[in-house]
């Protein structure tokens, strides 16, 4: 079969052997694809920089028909990255979104939109850290807007202008995300059907995360509150579950980021 190319960011390194990785990398054109990098472990190996972590990269790869595991033949670094390990908050915040994408994207999304999401996230970061002490809880902020817009390229972002049991566009007051329902209830439905509370603050990051640039809770004049993270993140994971999209909530690396932000 012939050569295909693509761009792609670097996303995870399993060891292969004694000289070798399997990089998951994400494509514009086509996705996730699993490649064997031969003698990659070796000192000095031909692909270099561009199987670094995040790094955007050029690939050239030979698919095996019905085989998962593809032939990486070359690749030529399109962008480094490496920034981001200056900065452990920005560094994880990075995996988190990498792992994200390699966790819960199914086969046959929309690539191209993803890639282009990918790499907002890692610009943005790149741009901003180190982060200032005190201001960590940004790069969660960041982890939060990136799941939001994730859910938007899948087809299953929630609607947020108004109450999508009875139509109220007035949820200034707490409501929930009702993820059956495809989207907030008001109070007075909540009261009715259930769903773990959100603040209105929350909601209106929600609605930013939606609608806003990725990059608005690394530039925002305030950080956003603790609380509200946690409540923005746990109603989008809970939709992602409903939809069959992985478990957020145990991805590795976002326990790792909890664990600094602690
Ligand atoms: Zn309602």
């Amino acid at each position: 079969m012939s050569h295909l190319d693509s761009e792609a960011f670097v996303l995870r390194h399993v060891r292969q052997g004694e000289t070798s990785h399997v990089v998951t990398l994400f494509a514009r054109s086509g996705g996730k694809v699993a490649v064997l990098a031969k003698g990659s472990r070796k000192p000095g190996s031909r692909f270099g920089a561009g199987l670094d972590l995040f790094n955007l990269t050029r690939i050239r790869y030979r698919p095996r028909p019905n085989r998962d595991l593809v032939f990486l033949d070359a690749c030529e670094l399109a962008r480094d990255f490496g920034c981001l390990a200056r900065d452990v908050f920005g560094y994880a915040a990075a995996a988190v979104c990498a792992e994200l994408v390699d966790r819960v994207v199914p086969e046959g999304a929309d690539s191209d939109e993803i890639f282009e999401l990918l790499h907002a996230a890692f610009d943005a970061l790149a741009t901003t850290v180190p982060l200032p002490p005190g201001e960590e809880m940004r790069a969660v902020a960041l982890c939060v807007a990136f799941q939001m817009k994730l859910a938007d390229c899948l087809g299953i972002a929630p609607e947020l202008t108004a109450c999508v049991a009875c139509g109220e566009a007035d949820l200034s007051g707490a409501g929930a995300l009702s993820p059956g329902r495809g989207g907030l209830l008001c109070r007075r439905c909540r009261a009715a059907e259930g769903g773990r509370r959100l603040g209105a603050e929350t909601i209106g990051f929600l609605r930013e995360s939606l609608f806003g640039e990725l990059s608005a809770p690394l530039l925002a004049p305030r950080a956003p509150a603790r609380g509200l993270l946690l409540e923005a993140r746990s109603a989008l994971d809970s939709l992602f579950e409903y939809h069959h999209h992985g478990h957020p909530g145990q991805l590795r690396a976002r326990r790792f980021l909890d664990e600094l932000w602690r």
